[in-house]
């Protein structure tokens, strides 16, 4: 069953989104070789705290953080740590969700931490990125849910080879309906699997997160004894960028991005609905 929200619900996740994007904003300016990813997460805790907002990763199922910090080989789900400090050259996917009002928000972006990355890798981070936003697009009114997969794996399949190894699309995880939970129906995988048929159809008060991840080598993952880091099974690096939308009437609403994902929408061509936050 997937959860259809009214406009009035979706002023509210909204609201949610917009301090998942202060999140982001804080987190990114904090992700400096030499912070920890504890500090990152002691960051994103303040801004919900500023915000009068609740975690919505802390304590899910058992989750010890605010936020994930996925560092290099770390996929998703890293548990932010004192011991864990970030070095000129890593890379960091930061995933930050908030609850107000009883509807939440999630979105993640991969960071740079300090300067002189391999030029792989910044494409790395660009065809993730990018392959969100193809999705995004193809996030309309008569579409279905394949869609939106089918968007998102052509959109990777299509680049150029990296320098170094290939683009594994990560198998095991992928997007999902977000409202009154932060995972909901339906589960939305990032390539297209025949046998999963097409899905259900787009409509008004459609939600979801939609979250690519990629890695520089294998689309198989594992997850550590912690039972919550999950790392590449070949030790590839990889990134993950996410953000919340709503479909309405008016077209997609980037939940979690400052401008309602209104400048990336319009290089597809697609007006971006207006935001009833103003
Ligand atoms: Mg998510």
């Amino acid at each position: 069953m997937v959860q259809i929200k009214t406009p009035e619900q979706i002023a509210k996740m909204r609201a949610a989104g917009l301090v998942v994007a202060a999140i982001h904003q804080a987190t990114r300016a904090a992700a400096v070789p030499g912070a920890t990813t504890k500090d990152l997460d002691d960051v994103a805790r303040k801004v919900l705290a500023e915000h009068d907002a609740k975690s919505n990763f802390l304590g899910y199922g058992g989750f010890p953080a605010t936020i994930c910090t996925s560092k290099n080989e770390v996929v998703v789900h890293g548990i932010p740590g004192e011991d864990v400090v970030l070095q000129d050259g890593d890379i960091i996917s930061i995933d930050a969700g908030a609850i107000v009002d009883g509807w939440h928000g999630d979105a993640a972006f991969t960071a740079f931490v300090g300067s002189g990355h391999a030029p792989e890798l910044i494409e790395l981070s660009r065809v993730t990125e990018e392959s969100m936003w193809a999705g995004i697009a193809a996030m309309k009114l008569g579409n279905r849910l394949v869609d939106i997969s089918r968007a998102i794996e052509t959109y990777i399949r299509r680049q150029p080879r990296p320098a170094r190894g290939k683009y594994g699309i990560i198998e095991d995880y992928g997007g999902h309906g977000i409202g009154t939970e932060m995972h909901m129906d339906p589960h939305l995988l990032n390539y297209v699997e025949r046998r999963r048929g097409r899905g259900p159809k787009l409509v008004p008060g459609f939600c979801l997160a939609i979250e690519p991840m990629v890695s520089l080598g294998t689309a198989k993952t594992e997850v550590l004894q912690d039972d919550w880091t999950v790392i590449t099974t070949d030790g590839t690096w990889s990134s993950h960028w996410e953000h919340s939308v709503a479909l309405t009437e008016q077209g997609p609403l980037v939940l979690t991005a400052p401008d309602g994902g209104k400048a990336k929408l319009a290089e597809y061509g697609i007006t971006a609905a207006p935001d009833p936050l103003g």
